[in-house]
């Protein structure tokens, strides 16, 4: 466990973030949830949809991202905090950025792709907005998850169809 003492609020948004991927991640995807949060209120939920949409950008801050803007009509969430299990990647680390939210918390580091201070921190470089970020919040909960899936993976249990495994 970590020594960081992290606020009740964004443990209960963690949660929250944990259950949207455990209950809505679909056949086959990698079980990332994530959540925005505006006024202590979730206004958006988002799951990753890669495999379902073959499509490379459907992570689950981008949906989360879509929906917010929806809901809200407007493309920027400065109000807003987006709570994922996930360290976001390059593409979603750049736009959480585009959407000016200011603060990110994330679960589970991502060693070989995360952008939010694993592989780099797109969040410290001199771009025109720079969100907050504090990751590992329930971190073992979080990383958990993606390792039952990947085990289960591995041992043929799940089957991707859109990509292609030897
Ligand atoms: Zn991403």
């Amino acid at each position: 466990m970590s020594n960081i003492q992290i606020e009740d609020r964004h443990i209960f948004y963690m949660k929250k973030a944990l259950e949207t991927a455990v209950k809505y991640t679909q056949h086959g995807e990698v079980p990332v949830g994530a959540i925005i949060v505006k006024d202590d209120e979730i206004i958006s939920f988002g799951t990753n949809h890669r495999e379902n949409e073959k499509n490379c950008l459907c992570h689950a801050e981008i949906e989360a991202i879509n929906n917010a803007c929806k809901k809200l009509g407007g493309w920027r969430l400065w109000q807003c905090t987006m709570y994922v299990t996930l360290e976001p990647c390059p593409m979603c680390a750049g736009a959480i950025i585009n959407a000016r939210i200011p603060k990110v918390i994330f679960g589970a580091y991502d060693k070989k792709n995360g952008s939010c201070g694993s592989v780099t921190n797109l969040f410290e470089l001199p771009y025109n907005h720079k969100p907050e970020v504090l990751g590992g919040v329930l971190q073992e909960e979080c990383a958990a998850l993606l390792k039952v899936f990947f085990k289960k993976l591995r041992k043929g249990e799940i089957k991707q169809f859109g990509t292609h495994h030897e």
